[in-house]
């Protein structure tokens, strides 16, 4: 017997209209590639949505294709998200960090049919235009007085093209599986790989980050999203803070301490999400100026592990709560969130915060485990590590144009994270499959000597290599990017990890660098690193 309720299915653009309707006075603030602040509403940002969607129409923009973002998070980039799949096309955003050449392979292989692009990006895309095979025209988020002298072809003012189109758009009725969104993986091994989302896929994900063990966003929040709508949907904020109706906060590309602090300030921002990178420069000048955070509630930090430091500082200094969060492309992103429990708050201050190193639990939805090489589970103990697998609702299936599925026969997905989960279910990164030094038949986890290492007051980054060893297989090769100013020798910092970490984990050599190299999502490009240091030679061979 079936159920006797609605069955209608759910589309990304009823967010946005749920948020005109119910919560229309609340703003969209944005810092702007042109300079100065913008605001208006979610009632404004529906009625130009709309007039996009109807100009997309016009170019024949149709269900199923795919149309291309290169953008920051702004205004005119939120509407056009919504426009385009509101109608059934899909969103592509493409990571403008990205070399050229991967930018020109994903837009191929995605066979984008527009591109719509901040004008920061116009000399990128003219760079690779050439190579573009499917793009038939590019739509500039500018008004006419902001549009740059280009090379493009078939250019379009993205004001011009919505200024005589209507305010109403009759949004089509789309299956929930359609595909919405499409995101590539930061292709740090191999060619980028497409995760395709669909309306569904991201209207549970987002239902799941608004619960109280979510984001718990609500319409008295205000959300700095600092996260890129290309990286991963913002992490679902992009619809989370809309169906809240949380004010929502966009800070373009001003990315620095001093615009990050400004808008936390004059926005009365309350929530806030970004991986470490960004709040180590935010920090950095905060202490610099002696600033304050009284509105601040909770920072999501991912992306990449979080240090200890951090955590503590947004803590006792600022009382500013981090929630680390791990996810990745293929989750949506959103796979795990610290929130702490019963059992942490009964331990001392020292022990929350180790507690609040780990990656977290699965939200309602996701469903985690740890496995050996053999498949086989492992104990959740809080001591084994295993490859850590996963599945849910918003989790993939295949990749784009890869029609195979890339599920173990039951229904889980290989992450290539290695991590280990406690009694609390809560689950700990110890590193990627390919970064985890294997010495003498043991695990070595880089990313727990690089969190570490950047507890010393000397360091700002740390990055931990395995290098060949006749010995021992493999052994770490700490690599530090030192505080302006700061000095640290060699003895002092092996003896500071020395009362640390167990002392097999101990690096066999550490070496300084001006500037630790990141990819495209702000981590830190181990591959440049194992380029750089192939010949280095360990004082212990
Ligand atoms: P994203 O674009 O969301 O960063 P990617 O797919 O590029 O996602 O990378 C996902 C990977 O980033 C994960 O598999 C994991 O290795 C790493 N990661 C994400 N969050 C964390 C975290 N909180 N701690 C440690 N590693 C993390």
């Amino acid at each position: 017997m079936k159920g006797l309720m609605q069955p209608n299915p759910m589309n990304l653009v009823h967010v946005l209209e749920h948020a005109a309707r119910f919560h229309g006075r609340r703003e969209i603030v944005s810092s702007t590639v042109e300079g100065g602040i913008h605001r208006y509403t979610y009632c404004d940002a529906l009625a130009r949505t709309k007039k996009f969607a109807n100009a997309l129409r016009k170019l024949g923009v149709d269900v199923g294709d795919r149309v291309g973002t290169l953008a920051w998070n702004g205004y005119r980039h939120f509407e056009a998200w919504y426009a385009i799949s509101g109608q059934g096309a899909i969103t592509h955003t493409v990571n403008p960090r990205l070399f050229p050449d991967q930018v020109a392979y994903i837009i191929n292989h995605a066979a984008d049919k527009f591109l719509v692009l901040d004008t920061t990006f116009v000399s990128l895309v003219e760079g690779i235009q050439d190579q573009l095979r499917s793009v038939e025209g590019f739509i500039i988020l500018a008004d006419r007085e902001h549009m740059p002298q280009t090379s493009l072809k078939n250019v379009h003012c993205y004001e011009d093209l919505i200024a005589g189109e209507p305010e109403e758009f009759a949004w089509p009725e789309l299956d929930e599986e359609t595909a919405s969104s499409l995101c590539y993986t930061s292709g740090t091994t191999g060619n980028p790989k497409g995760v395709m989302y669909s309306h569904r896929s991201n209207i549970l994900m987002a239902l799941a980050v608004n619960g109280a063990e979510g984001f718990g966003l609500t319409t008295m929040d205000s959300v700095l999203m600092v996260v890129p709508q290309f990286h991963a949907n913002s992490w679902g904020l992009v619809y989370s803070a809309p169906m809240s109706g949380a004010k929502l906060v966009l800070p373009g590309p001003n990315l620095d301490g001093k615009s990050t602090y400004d808008l936390i300030t004059n926005e009365q921002v309350t929530f806030s999400a970004a991986v470490p990178t960004v709040w180590n420069i935010f920090i950095a000048y905060l202490e610099e100026i002696g600033g304050k955070l009284p509105t601040l509630r909770e920072v999501v930090i991912g992306g990449s592990a979080v240090p200890r430091s951090m955590i503590k500082i947004f803590d006792e200094k600022y009382d500013v709560k981090v929630l680390q969060a791990w996810g990745m492309t293929e989750t949506n992103p959103l796979g795990t969130l610290n929130r702490t429990v019963p059992e942490v708050m009964a331990l001392d201050h020292e022990a929350q915060l180790d507690y609040a190193t780990k990656q977290g639990r699965p939200l309602f939805g996701v469903d985690i485990r740890i496995t050996n090489e053999a498949g086989t589970s492992l104990p959740h103990d809080g001591k084994t590590p295993g490859r850590l697998m996963v599945r849910g609702p918003w989790v993939i299936q295949s990749y784009y144009g890869l029609e195979e599925s890339v599920l173990d026969a039951d229904g889980w997905f290989d992450t290539s994270d290695i991590a280990t989960i406690d009694e609390l279910g809560f689950m700990q990164i110890t590193d990627r499959a390919k970064d985890v030094i294997k010495s003498g038949g043991e695990w070595i986890s880089s990313v727990d000597l690089e969190n570490t290492a950047m507890g010393h007051e000397s360091v700002a980054m740390a990055a931990v290599i395995g290098m060949a060893h006749p010995k021992w297989d493999e052994r770490p090769l700490l690599i530090l990017q030192l505080r302006e100013g700061a000095s640290v020798s060699k003895d002092e910092m092996l003896d500071y990890l020395g009362s640390r970490v167990a002392k097999w984990w101990l690096p066999d050599d550490v070496v300084e660098i001006d500037v630790i190299p990141l990819g495209g999502t702000g981590k830190i490009n181990k591959l440049s690193l194992r380029e750089t240091f192939k010949d280095h030679v360990l004082p212990t061979i």
